[in-house]
Formats: C-alpha cells, sequence, structure tokens
C-alpha cells in the first residue's frame, strides 16, 4: 500500500471508529450500532472471561455427568451469577446419567509386548475381568467391515478411519461397535476422531442398537490405529488384551443453570443463550465446553453491567450432561414445554472459544435476514459470517429447535479444536483471552440485538 492510500485509509477507519453511526449503517445496523460498539469494548477491554474460565477449570477439573465435581462447578457458578447480579439465579433439576470409566488398558501381545493408548467409549460395557484377548481385524469403513464380515466372528474389530469431518467420522464412535457385534465380534476399538494427533486418545459416547450384543468399546490413538493396520497389511498377526473397568451407575440429579437479565417491555418472552458445563472425564473441558458456558455468561453480564437491557429478557442456561446424552437439552425443553413459543431464539457455542468468524442458524428466511444485518454489527471483531443450516447448529439446543425455536450457534476458527476434543489435552492453555473475549462480544451483541427487536424473529 503506497503512502496516500494508507492515509487515506486511516481517516476513513477513523472516521469510522469515532461516529456512532457509520456512513454504510442502516436499519438494524444503525439503530444498534452504539450499543454493540459497547458491547464490545467491553467485551474486548481485559480479560475477564478467560480470567473466569480459568477460576473454573482448575477451581474443579473435567465436570462429568454424575460427578462430584460438575455439581460443585455448579454451586459455584450460581454463586457467582448472584454476586454477579443477574436476575432469577436458579439451578433447574435433571436427572442424568452416571457412567464411570473405572481402569482401563489396551495391550499390543502380538506381534510383539506394547502398550496402546486408549480410553473407553463413553456408555461401554466393561469386559470381563482379566479382559478380552482376541486378534484384530483392522477394517477401514463399514462397507469394508461387510466385505470382510466372515473374518470377524471372535475378534476384535478395529475401525481404522481417518478424520474427514466430525459428523461423518465420529459415526464409527457411535454405531461402529454395534457393527461390529453384528458380525460376531467380541470388542471394537476404533481409531480416536482427531484431525491431528500427538498419540492422544480422544474418547466420546458410543450408543448400542438394542438388537444386538453390546460389547466393549475404545478409541485408540491414530499412531495405534494406523501401526496395527500396516502390521495388518505385512500379514503379521495382531492380538490385542482390551481391558475395561466401566459401569453404568443409576441416574442422579443434576441441575441445567439458568440466570436472567429480565426483559424491560416483554419479560415473557426470552432469548436464550448458553453453553453445556458438563464434560467428559479427562482435561479439564476448557473448549468443550466450560468456555462456551463462560462466554454466554459473561455476554449477559456485560449487558447488565453496561445498563443494556433489552425488550425482551436474555436467559442464559448451562446445559448439564450434554456428552452422555443431552440429557439437560432435552430436560430443558420438557421444562419450558409452555413457554416455548415464547423464545424468540436460542443461541450455542459448543465448538471452542477460539477466534470467532460467525454463526450458524436454523430458522425461516427473513429471520436470517435479520441475523445477517445484526450479524454486519461484528465487523471489528470479523464474526460477521452467517451460514443457513437445514437443523439444529449444536446439540443441547436441538430439542428446542425441532420445536420451532430459531436456533444459532456461534462459529469460530475451528482447525485445532479436534486436535484436542474429547482429550487430556483439553486444558486453558491452549485458548487465548483475546479470542476467548471476541467470542463473548459475538455473543453479547448478537443476543442483545435479536432480545431488543421490536416485533421478534419470524418462525417459518
Ligand atoms: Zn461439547
Amino acid at each position: 500500500m503506497n503512502h496516500r492510500r494508507l492515509l487515506l485509509a486511516l481517516g476513513v477507519a477513523l472516521v469510522g471508529s469515532t461516529s456512532p453511526v457509520r456512513a454504510q449503517d442502516s436499519g438494524l445496523a444503525g439503530t444498534y450500532r452504539a450499543a454493540a460498539d459497547s458491547l464490545i469494548r467491553a467485551a474486548t477491554r481485559d480479560s475477564a472471561a478467560y480470567q473466569r474460565l480459568a477460576r473454573l477449570v482448575d477451581g474443579f477439573g473435567h465436570r462429568q455427568a454424575g460427578s462430584r465435581s460438575l455439581e460443585a462447578a455448579i454451586d459455584w457458578i450460581l454463586s457467582q451469577m448472584k454476586k454477579d447480579g443477574l436476575q432469577n439465579v436458579r439451578g433447574e433439576p435433571v436427572q442424568v446419567t452416571h457412567w464411570v470409566r473405572g481402569m482401563e488398558s489396551a495391550v499390543l501381545v502380538k506381534p510383539r509386548l506394547d502398550t496402546l493408548h486408549m480410553l473407553g467409549l463413553g456408555g461401554s460395557v466393561a469386559t470381563p475381568k482379566g479382559g478380552v484377548t482376541a486378534p484384530v481385524l483392522v477394517v477401514s469403513s463399514f462397507e469394508d467391515l461387510e466385505r470382510r464380515k466372515a473374518e470377524a466372528r471372535g475378534k476384535i474389530v478395529l475401525f481404522d478411519v481417518p478424520f474427514t469431518e466430525y459428523e461423518e467420522t465420529r459415526r464409527y464412535r457411535s454405531d461402529g461397535p454395534s457393527a461390529a457385534a453384528r458380525v460376531g465380534a467380541v470388542a471394537c476399538l476404533v481409531r480416536s476422531v482427531a484431525s491431528f494427533s500427538i498419540r492422544t486418545p480422544h474418547t466420546g459416547r458410543t450408543t448400542y442398537d438394542s438388537t444386538v450384543a453390546r460389547i466393549p468399546a475404545a478409541a485408540v490413538s491414530v499412531e495405534d490405529a494406523m501401526m496395527l493396520h500396516r502390521m495388518q497389511d505385512r500379514g503379521e498377526q495382531v492380538v490385542v488384551t482390551l481391558t475395561m473397568g466401566a459401569r453404568q451407575l443409576a441416574p442422579v440429579p443434576s441441575r441445567n443453570v439458568v440466570a436472567e437479565l429480565v426483559g424491560r417491555e416483554k419479560p415473557d418472552e426470552v432469548v436464550v443463550l448458553g453453553g453445556h458445563i458438563d464434560s467428559w472425564d479427562v482435561g479439564q473441558g476448557a473448549m468443550d465446553d466450560a468456555g462456551g458456558s463462560v462466554a454466554a455468561w459473561e455476554a449477559v453480564r456485560l449487558m447488565k453491567e453496561l445498563g443494556l437491557r433489552p425488550r425482551r429478557t436474555v436467559r442464559v442456561v448451562l446445559w448439564t450432561n450434554e456428552e452422555n446424552g443431552v440429557e439437560g437439552g432435552r430436560g430443558y425443553r420438557d421444562a419450558h414445554k409452555a413457554d416455548l413459543g415464547r423464545h424468540v431464539m436460542a443461541m450455542e457455542s459448543d465448538g471452542g472459544v477460539f477466534a470467532p468468524t460467525g454463526f450458524a442458524f436454523a430458522g425461516s428466511d427473513s429471520a436470517a435476514a435479520l441475523v445477517r444485518q445484526a450479524a454486519t454489527l461484528l465487523g471489528s471483531i470479523g464474526a460477521t459470517k452467517v451460514e443457513k443450516v437445514p437443523d439444529s447448529p449444536d446439540a443441547d439446543i436441538g430439542p428446542l429447535v425441532e420445536e420451532g425455536v430459531p436456533g444459532i450457534g456461534l462459529r469460530v476458527e475451528d482447525s485445532r479444536y479436534f486436535w484436542y476434543h474429547h482429550t487430556e489435552g483439553d486444558t486453558l492453555d491452549k485458548l487465548d483471552p483475546g479470542e476467548v473475549a471476541r467470542c463473548v462480544a459475538a455473543m453479547a451483541v448478537m443476543a442483545y440485538v435479536i432480545a431488543d427487536l421490536p416485533s421478534g424473529l419470524p418462525r417459518s
């Protein structure tokens, strides 16, 4: 850029930052520019959200459904929300699945002795005491298993499927164990659902088909899956001992965390924003999903602090047990069944709190047009993209979207998310305070504008 153009660009930037209403603003963007800019300034002036997230994950660790740490974290959040001055702060009761991993290991017995890096899958049954020792059949897809099904009986089937995209690859984690059981396998291993690996196994929920035997199921690291595959390709016999002490205990009481900033004109109409407060039992669950939970919470706290009280109520909801069954999301829908018609929009962040890029939106075209206009207010933090999607953009708001509530998910630069997802590596240090702050800003501006629109969001 030459000097003349640089000066011109600086001049435009200066005019832009000092004028409350920009020349190109019109309609919704013009009405809300000043409020949006003050929310963005407040969210990005310091690292308050990151510090709060650090206090949460360092103070309580991971927060698996059924664990004491989850309930202790919920107690702490409720007390902090009251100190923040939020309204109607409460825990809404939800019964949650209580699955515990117990002791577990996978040992390569042939062609040589070695330890494999594994994590049992959530919901898996245990092996018999002493484990299951069996030859391994490595397959690269469901179709490959179908072709080789005659070889599967009595074996441990390993799905060595490279990561393409989360929803596509995680089918092997969800459905692989029952597919293997259907052809007579005694246990199932899956290559971790990971876009990059330093031999870290990734856990996650598996779901059994009730018409076939429930066999023990675990994820192994990408490196281990690829090694076993190479051994098979060389014609070597691969034998593994899988030992798992997992137990499904009786369901226990948990809570969805709820707090509000009550609307100034239409308090019965609600914009929900949140994340899920539970995590897997590894790492700190910092990005999945303490980060989304804190971003939503901070968004509402900042509105309160700035005296920005929208027409409708903004309600932060931190759902419990997303990971092992979306019980918090379904519980919220059931508890609020009579009010779902007055839910103007439900927003969730559950894709990591990296640099925000925009939103995915499920709802009518006319609602999407308003959401797109609101997103233009996020130009200074790069979060203006709005993609229309056919289904709920995130899991916990799924039950609401199915009932017709417009749903919106925060979208971020997620190229590193599946490096850490559901592993010991999901810890605070992977996150950047400035990026977390911009996620808070994006959620705050979108929630505020939609909650304040004179006419609400048109439904499909
Ligand atoms: Zn999550």
